[in-house]
């Protein structure tokens, strides 16, 4: 029989110090299991206190059905992540670190002061107490052939055999922060099934912006606009016109659908509509209204307030024959074809798609090819646009990634 007096508790190593490896901490610590956590920068919580900097958006607070459809064909692994830690609860927990939340008019939910930075004190702070020892600037290498975990450290490495590991090594975007994707030859290596990285919540490329329309309008917001591929519903809001292309939440909300469409064909078309609220049949009545001596440019303001960027963009995209038919003109304000070649490099998106396949772990998130070894956070294969979806998801699995080793641990 063991004495339980004398038995040490289990031991996990977390690598990666984000949100999902943070939470893993959390629920293991709280269980009375030692835990070390490791992570490659100089400090945790890097991107999470990024996306803190323009008001952290930490969860949605709409009704569940339309919330787990952002997932879109992960949908039903995440409604299993959220089963025990869904947008209500995260709020809960978040409340609990002494941080009060509200909802935007968006129905987005942002900690009261918009920022990462006093929630994340606040947990570090909990878990530390808890016993979670973190040590920054300690690089995971991959596996020695005993099995062990290969730490790099500013004097050198070290091998380390804890009872069970959790990866949480976030997608590959924003480098700088941390999240390089170094990992995916390490998991492959072990023939884990991984989905490519590639960028989500991205902007996108058109073949090249004409030099007048960048010199004078890069960095240009479009508002009040509304954005839709061929056969899709608009969606209303704004982006930003770039040098060489396009960017900004509304473009980030198209861009899983933009991005397999350029996958599939080369290209896609983004059909834009510079007046959301305006019928056609009413536009081509505007246009058609005599102008007298007046400019084209300035028939356009008067009639329908196009000027600026929105009128500009209308002469990049069409021809001297669409101006000088206001039915075709009106077509064109309708839907403006902006063709888009290619989304902007994985490292300046937001969140990233791809990564360990669902196929490749088991309910409690334990690689099937690696008994004892769990993943968690943004390396899984889901994605989800920008509304506080990522983060819900990410503290969401690394919950279930911490329960997971619990389990396998028990039942060792
Ligand atoms: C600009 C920006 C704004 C954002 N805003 C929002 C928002 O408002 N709402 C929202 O829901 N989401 C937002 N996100 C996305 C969100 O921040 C991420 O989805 C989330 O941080 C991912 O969490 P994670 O724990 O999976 O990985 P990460 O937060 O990326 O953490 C991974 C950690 O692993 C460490 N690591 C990686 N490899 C190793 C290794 N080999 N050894 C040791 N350590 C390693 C890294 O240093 C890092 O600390 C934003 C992202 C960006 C870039």
């Amino acid at each position: 029989m063991t004495d339980a007096s004398t038995t040490p508790p289990a031991h996990v190593a977390i690598i990666g110090g984000g949100p999902a490896g943070l939470m893993a901490a959390e629920v293991l610590s709280l269980a009375g299991v030692r835990v070390d956590l490791y992570d490659a920068m100089p400090s945790v919580g890097r991107k999470f206190l990024l996306a803190g900097v323009g008001g952290m958006n930490i969860t949605h607070s709409e009704p569940y059905p339309a919330f787990i459809a952002r997932y879109a064909e992960r949908r039903e692994n995440i409604a299993a992540l959220l089963q025990g830690f869904d947008a209500d609860a995260l709020r809960a927990w978040i409340h609990g670190l002494g941080i009060n939340t509200f909802v935007g008019t968006s129905g987005r939910v942002f900690p009261t002061d918009m920022k990462a930075a006093p929630l994340l004190r606040a947990w570090l702070k909990r878990l530390r107490d808890a016993g979670v020892v973190i040590h920054t600037r300690h690089r995971w290498l991959g596996w020695n052939d005993d099995g062990a975990l290969r730490i790099g450290y500013p004097q050198g490495e070290m091998a380390v055999k804890p009872d069970a590991v959790i990866l949480a090594l976030g997608g590959g975007s924003w480098a700088r922060l941390g999240s390089d994707g170094a990992w995916l030859p390490l998991l492959a290596e072990r023939g884990v099934d991984i989905s490519p990285l590639q960028a989500a919540n991205s902007g996108f490329e058109v073949a090249a912006w004409s030099d007048l329309l960048k010199q004078k309008f890069a960095g240009a917001p479009l508002k009040n606009i509304a954005l839709s591929l061929p056969g899709q519903a608009p969606r209303l809001g704004e982006f930003v016109l770039t040098e060489g292309g396009v960017e900004g939440s509304l473009v980030y909300a198209w861009s899983a659908q933009v991005r397999e469409t350029i996958n599939r064909d080369g290209s896609a078309t983004l059909l834009l509509d510079l007046l959301p609220n305006k019928p056609v049949d009413k536009i081509a009545a505007a246009l058609s209204k005599p102008r007298g001596s007046r400019s084209m440019a300035k028939h356009l303001h008067g009639q329908l307030g196009l000027d600026g960027v929105k009128a500009a963009l209308l002469r990049e995209l069409t021809g001297p024959e669409v101006f000088a038919d206001p039915q075709r003109l009106a077509a064109a304000i309708k839907a403006l074809p902006i063709v888009v070649v290619r989304p902007r490099p994985l490292d300046e998106a937001i969140s990233s798609a791809g990564g360990v396949r669902f196929e490749a772990l088991d309910q409690g998130l334990m690689l099937k090819q690696v008994p004892g070894v769990f993943c968690a956070g943004e390396m899984l294969d889901w994605e989800a646009p920008t509304g506080g979806y990522l983060l819900t998801a990410c503290f969401a699995s690394g919950r279930v990634a911490g329960l997971g080793a619990l389990d396998w641990l028990k039942n060792r």
